[in-house]
């Protein structure tokens, strides 16, 4: 199974994706958390996309498309994998395209989580995460437990400010590239808005 996932900053492409990576046994590729591990790192690439990532903006495609090539070229990723924030733009879809077809493989599906603007604001600034699980939580919504909750991490880019440049890029460079998978026949829509075991059934039977 190939599949990607499409959809606004806080939409629970990340929640999402950690349930149904188990379910059809291949590695979750997400490009967020790839970034993010490297600025963790203070790898050279994690210091060209730290300030990128901090103010919301989109790090450069040439960075992200080699990036993700030589990341579904490893073993774990040959039978199937599920692309968590990529492609987010038309050059990066084009290359992801390209990349497949030298390889003789195709993509299965394309899930676009859907989920008005005005809940993503508030999803995003209540959003925590617990840095030992990587499971998120949300202050009003799905609260940690008391032992757990002093270690939750807020994420840089999740303030409003830098929420709404994502949101705006999300809808300027990403949305443009839902049309090429509606033209390939790979997209379902899945209404994002609800309790996470929901969103996963209305996925489950998009794909079914
Ligand atoms: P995410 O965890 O998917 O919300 O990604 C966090 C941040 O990483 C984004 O706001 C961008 O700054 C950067 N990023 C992740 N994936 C991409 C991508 N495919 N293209 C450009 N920037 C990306």
């Amino acid at each position: 199974m190939r599949m990607i996932f499409i959809g606004p900053p806080g939409s629970g492409k990340g929640t999402q994706a950690a349930r149904l990576v188990g379910r059809f046994g291949i590695p979750h590729v997400s490009t967020g958390d790839m970034l993010r591990a490297a600025v963790a790192a203070g790898s050279p690439l994690g210091q060209k996309v730290s300030q990128i990532m901090a103010e919301g903006g989109l790090v450069g495609d040439d960075t992200m498309i080699a990036l993700v090539a030589e990341r579904i070229a490893q073993p774990d990723a040959r039978s199937g994998f599920l692309l968590d924030g990529f492609p987010r733009t038309v050059p990066q879809a084009t290359a992801l395209q390209a990349a497949l077809d030298e390889s003789g493989t195709t993509l299965d599906a394309v899930v676009m989580l859907e989920v008005p603007d005005e809940l993503i604001v508030e999803r995003i600034t209540g959003r925590r995460q617990d840095p030992q699980t990587k499971r998120i939580y949300h202050l009003r919504f799905d609260p940690a437990p008391p032992d757990i909750a002093p270690r939750l991490v807020h994420r840089k880019d999740d303030t409003e400010d830098a929420c709404r440049t994502r949101l705006a890029k999300y809808h300027a460079e990403t949305a443009p590239v839902t049309p090429i998978y509606r033209d390939m026949g790979l997209l379902r829509c899945v209404d994002g808005v609800g309790a996470p075991d929901d969103v996963t059934a209305r996925i489950v039977s998009a794909l079914a």
